[in-house]
């Protein structure tokens, strides 16, 4: 019997999100129901939604930016028990048996994995996301969230934090490298935390230096606005790696002249238009251009248990469900530091 919660909506690609009701499978074996506490408001939400990215069946209850509590558990599951802080990000199963899986990097499952809201899951249904007060989730797409990091803080790094967490791991970001994060939005400010937090010396590049003082606070030692010229001729030559979070469509080979010799440039930002890039700024430098997909979901464990450990969480703007439409237009108008989080207690 599946089990109808309250959620928040959009009825079709042209409308306004409303107040309305979806269902969740009832709890099987595998299963975990979590009462959701806090739904962070990503990018990649609006644009799902709005039709952006392709076709979608409505109604569709977005968010995958999930942090609550375990309320029920099935009869296999050992990972999580009842009254866990736990939360979940950008996907909710995959095969389990390709190579990417076995690896652990379920983000890149050859069968694809399946996203939180708006995929088909396996029994045929549309996933619906957080914008909800419940949801029921196979236990190994749950992740703990430690003690230390306050949930509506925490929901925002399963994806923005993850997002960000991973490439620089993976590139080497610490101590004695150079990170530059181009864009300080919801994945920017997530990245300057978390590679200062690794003891890279990071520098924000920024379209102007509007947030240049926050920029610094999260732990950037420089700041550069990117509409001034001289910053790619000052700074050319300077960075062991560089994140782009901006999804609007860059002069990469700009960027990529800003790279050290053996330099990364790794894009997590997704624009609709592909992007030119000229071999000579790659070849001259032995550089890499490269891309990140989220996370695994060891990974993403890691990630919230260095969190954690750093006491590092979003920088959030707590709002109630009915604002959620302003939001998203705040969103869009880069008008929010750094991260909408919708109390879910205000869909009851
Ligand atoms: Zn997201
Ligand atoms: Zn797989």
């Amino acid at each position: 019997m599946p089990t109808t919660v309250n959620a928040y909506a959009a009825p079709s690609e042209s409308e306004d999100l409303i107040a309305t009701t979806i269902e969740r499978r009832d709890v099987g074996p595998d299963d975990v129901l979590i009462d959701i506490k806090f739904a962070g408001i990503c990018h990649s939400d609006i644009h799902t939604v709005r039709g952006d990215w392709g076709p979608q069946t409505y109604p569709l209850a977005p968010g995958h930016e999930i942090a609550g509590i375990v309320t029920e558990v099935g009869s296999n599951v050992t990972k999580h028990s009842v009254g866990d802080r736990v939360g979940v990000g950008c996907m909710v199963n995959s095969c389990g048996e390709c190579k990417n899986c076995e690896a652990g990097e379920e983000q890149y499952c050859l069968k694809g994995n399946t996203g939180t809201y708006g995929a088909k899951d396996r029994d045929g249904s549309i996933t619906q996301g957080g914008y909800s007060t419940h949801i029921v989730v196979t236990e190994d797409f749950v992740i703990r969230i430690p003690e230390g990091i306050d949930l509506d803080v925490a929901a925002p790094l399963l994806c923005a934090g993850i997002t960000t967490f991973s490439p620089l791991k993976r590139w080497g970001a610490g101590p004695g490298k150079k990170v530059a994060i181009v864009g300080l939005g919801g994945l920017g400010h997530m990245a300057v935390k978390l590679a200062a937090a690794m003891g890279a010396e990071v520098t924000v590049l920024s379209q102007s230096l509007k947030k240049q003082e926050d920029g610094l606070r999260l732990g950037a030692k420089h700041y550069y606005a990117t509409s001034d010229e001289n910053t790619f001729s000052d700074l050319a030559g300077s960075f062991d790696l560089i994140i782009n979070t901006v999804s609007a469509t860059l002069p990469i080979s700009d960027y990529l002249g800003l790279l050290a010799l053996d330099g990364a440039l790794v894009n997590v930002g997704a624009p609709a238009e592909p992007l030119p890039v000229n071999a000579f700024a790659l070849i001259g430098g032995r550089r890499s251009f490269a891309g990140s997909l989220i996370g695994g979901i060891r990974e993403t464990q890691e990630m919230l248990d260095f969190c954690a450990e750093h006491h590092l969480g979003a920088e959030v703007e707590v709002i109630s469900a009915d604002k959620i439409n302003e939001a998203y237009e705040r969103v869009l108008a880069s008008d929010v530091r750094y991260r909408f989080v919708i109390d879910t207690s205000t869909l009851n």
